[in-house]
């Protein structure tokens, strides 16, 4: 996978938000200060109430996104999150490299967070395939991912899902 551009990297952003624990309350507020920088500097990362709903409505969207098991459904699901986005793109180089944001530099945080996952997410997902998101394997995790291997190949979230899951098939081989 080209994974030199934004496109591909604001996916990340998408999975890291499915993945991220929203439930308690500032969970959302504690998930935009560990990622900061996807955002304009100088962003206010104050939510209301209701954008912490919307910001986990969108991680749930991304999440269904990813467990979709036939395209009709990735397409629906996907749209409906592309719906939450208001992208108005923008050139820039302000870590020395070209490359193109999604939401405009002085929106809201919510809308950069949603336009930029959402953007990221659907650009994987035409330009890749759909079948390079998945949900781990490995037994207790249910954490989405996204497969960047060159054949498409990856079963866990995580190296350390990986090698839990091989320790564990050794250890049910050698009982058996
Ligand atoms: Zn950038
Ligand atoms: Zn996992």
């Amino acid at each position: 996978m080209d994974y030199d551009t934004y496109g591909s990297t604001a996916v990340e952003l998408a999975i890291a938000l499915a993945n991220a624990d929203l439930e308690p309350d500032d969970g959302v507020s504690r998930f935009l200060a560990a990622h900061d920088e996807w955002f304009t500097a100088g962003t206010s990362l104050e939510l209301t109430a209701s954008d912490a709903h919307k910001a986990a409505a969108t991680a749930r969207l991304v999440r269904a996104v990813a467990l979709a098991e036939s395209q009709p459904d990735v397409l629906t699901r996907l749209n409906e999150l592309l719906a939450l986005a208001r992208p108005r793109p923008y050139a820039t180089d302000h870590d020395g490299e070209l490359h193109l944001h999604y939401a405009r530099p002085d929106a809201p945080v919510l809308e950069q967070l949603t336009t930029t996952v959402a953007m990221g997410l659907s650009q994987v997902v035409v330009q890749h395939g759909w079948q390079r998101l998945g949900v781990c394997s490995a037994e207790g995790c249910d954490d989405v991912y996204v497969d960047t291997s060159r054949n498409a190949s990856r079963r866990y979230c995580s190296n350390t899902c990986a090698s839990r899951s091989t320790v564990a098939a050794y250890r049910a081989r050698r009982k058996s």
